[in-house]
């Protein structure tokens, strides 16, 4: 029996990298490259000031993701046959697509995979409105704020490359929120609290209010109390 090497990709492995692959050409790419025809016809070319709006952080990112990743489809097609490098990214897809079982072998699998890991992830990202964001916590070993998008189920720090599962990063958080306070309208704390994927509406915390289940200290304000945040969640918890 071979010994397995070390650029041998693992079952599970093997599955994700192939969602991938699937992934980038059937979605990313496509919603990538449509995004920068929008901004072709719109006439907005990224070296005139924008008027008034803040650029969305997909106009100056899109061309570079759409280069970096018919980058690596043209890398990993050449790899099939050195012909095939030369392919435009679809083609080089379809190449791809088809060679399952040669790209999955492939020696340099293993790094292949991590690169698209990068690739796929930023992409994702580019494609993820911001509001769409949630801050799922720190990040447990420099303490960078961690967001992601709601369905992901690993994390890896921009600043420190750490890597960890979302529900981790969650539950830590949700330790730590007993501790911490917001001071604002019903309204206000379910909006903030929606930013951390917690989800209550301002009409369940008006509820808790009159029925006297939070423990929150009205302010000088009208409307205005000073929650407990953990409170609120735990309220959710024994809710849902
Ligand atoms: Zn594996
Ligand atoms: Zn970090």
């Amino acid at each position: 029996m071979k010994p397995a090497s070390v650029n041998m990709l693992c079952q599970n492995c093997r599955e994700t990298y192939w969602t991938l692959i699937r992934q980038l050409g059937h979605v990313q790419l496509p919603a990538l490259r449509s995004i920068m025809l929008k901004q072709a016809r719109i006439g907005n070319p990224a070296h005139t000031p924008n008027k008034g709006n803040a650029p969305l952080p997909i106009n100056t990112r899109a061309q570079d993701l759409i280069s970096e990743s018919e980058a690596w489809l043209a890398e990993q097609a050449g790899k099939i046959r050195a012909a095939y490098a030369a392919y435009d990214w679809r083609k080089a897809w379809y190449a791809i697509i088809s060679n399952k079982h040669t790209i999955l072998t492939m020696s340099t699998a293993a790094d292949d995979y991590a690169a698209l890991e990068h690739i796929a992830r930023r992409n994702e990202q580019a494609l993820t409105p911001d509001e769409a964001m949630v801050v799922i916590g720190t990040c447990p070993k420099c303490g960078h704020q961690a967001t992601s998008t709601p369905q992901a189920e690993t994390w890896t720090c921009p600043d420190c490359k750490w890597q960890g599962g979302v529900q981790a990063i969650k539950a830590e958080r949700d330790n730590k929120l007993w501790q911490l306070e917001y001071t604002g309208k019903p309204v206000e704390v379910a909006r903030y609290l929606a930013k951390m994927d917690i989800h209550c509406t301002s009409g369940q915390i008006r509820q808790w209010l009159t029925r006297g289940k939070l423990h929150a200290t009205p302010t000088k304000h009208k409307g205005e109390y000073v929650f407990n945040l953990g409170e609120i969640t735990a309220m959710l918890d024994c809710h849902n």
